[in-house]
C-alpha cells in the first residue's frame, strides 16, 4: 500500500475515458461512467444486448436478431453497448495498446458473466490471426480472457483456439459475407485437444457485431468436444443504440 501511495503521487490514477483524475487505479470518472451504456437490467439471453422494459422475469429473453440467426451458444452476455465511452474504450483497447482498459474490463465481465458461470466454464479467447497479432503486437480478447479468469478464479487457456488459415478482415463485409469468411477459420489447437474436450467454456471476445467470429469459435469447440459453450462480449454493436 505504501508503494501504491508513492506511485499514486508521483502518477496520479487517471481515468480511462478521458485522462481526468480519479481515484483508484484502473477506474472511469462519474461522467465517463454516466456515458458508457453498461447493460444491467433484462438483456437477449443469447447476445447481452439490452432489452429495456422487458420482463427478465418471464420467460427466457431473445432479441430479433437472435431468432432470425442460429446462434450455436447456449447463452450470452455484454458488458456494454457499442457506443459512447464504451466505443472508446473498446478501441483504445484494440488500437492503443491500452492493457489496463482488459484490467479494469476483468470485474465488469464478471459481474455481466455471473450468469455464465455455471459448470465450472474454462475461459478461452477468440484467436487473433498471427499475422494480425504481429502487427497489433497482442490479442485483445486474450487481454479480457486473462482479466476475467483472474478476477473470478476460473482456469484459463489463452491458445485453446488457433486461425486454421488467414481470414481477410471483417470490415465492410455484409452479415452473410462475414460469416461465409469465417466458415471454418478457427479450429481447436491440436496441442488443446484432451483439455477442451469435456469442457464447458466460456468464449470471450472484445465485440460482438454480427457474431459470426464467436460463431465460429463455438462451432470449433463444439467440434472438439467441448460443451456448453457460452460467450460474453465486452461491447455488443446494438443496431437500435
Ligand atoms: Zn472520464
Ligand atoms: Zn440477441
Amino acid at each position: 500500500m505504501i508503494l501504491q501511495t508513492v506511485l499514486h503521487a508521483v502518477f496520479p490514477p487517471e481515468c480511462l475515458g478521458c485522462g481526468a483524475r480519479v481515484e483508484s487505479d484502473f477506474s472511469i470518472c462519474s461522467t465517463c461512467w454516466s456515458d458508457t451504456p453498461f447493460v444491467f437490467g433484462s438483456c437477449c439471453d443469447l447476445c447481452g444486448v439490452a432489452l429495456p422494459g422487458q420482463d427478465a422475469s418471464a420467460e427466457r429473453l431473445i432479441c430479433d436478431e437472435c431468432h432470425a440467426i442460429a446462434r450455436p451458444w447456449a447463452q450470452g452476455r455484454a458488458v456494454m453497448h457499442y457506443a459512447g465511452t464504451g466505443r472508446k474504450l473498446v478501441l483504445g483497447l484494440k488500437h492503443a495498446d491500452r492493457a489496463e482498459i482488459a484490467r479494469a474490463a476483468g470485474p465488469w465481465l464478471a459481474r455481466a458473466g455471473a450468469a455464465l458461470m455455471q459448470d465450472d466454464p474454462l475461459i478461452v479467447p477468440v484467436p487473433l490471426h498471427w499475422r494480425r497479432l504481429a502487427a497489433r503486437r497482442f490479442n485483445q480478447a486474450a487481454l479480457l480472457a486473462k482479466a476475467l479468469a483472474e478476477t473470478s478464479g476460473r482456469d484459463w487457456l489463452p491458445d485453446a483456439l488457433i486461425r486454421a488459415r488467414h481470414t481477410a478482415s471483417q470490415d465492410g463485409r455484409d452479415r452473410e459475407g462475414r460469416f461465409r469468411n469465417l466458415d471454418a477459420a478457427i479450429r481447436v489447437n491440436p496441442r488443446r485437444a484432451a483439455q477442451v474436450a469435456g469442457r464447458a467454456v466460456l468464449l470471450v471476445d472484445d465485440v460482438m457485431t454480427s457474431g459470426a467470429t464467436l460463431s465460429a469459435a463455438a462451432q470449433a469447440l463444439l467440434a472438439g468436444g467441448a460443451g456448453p459453450v457460452r460467450v460474453i462480449a465486452l461491447a455488443r454493436v446494438a443496431r437500435d443504440v
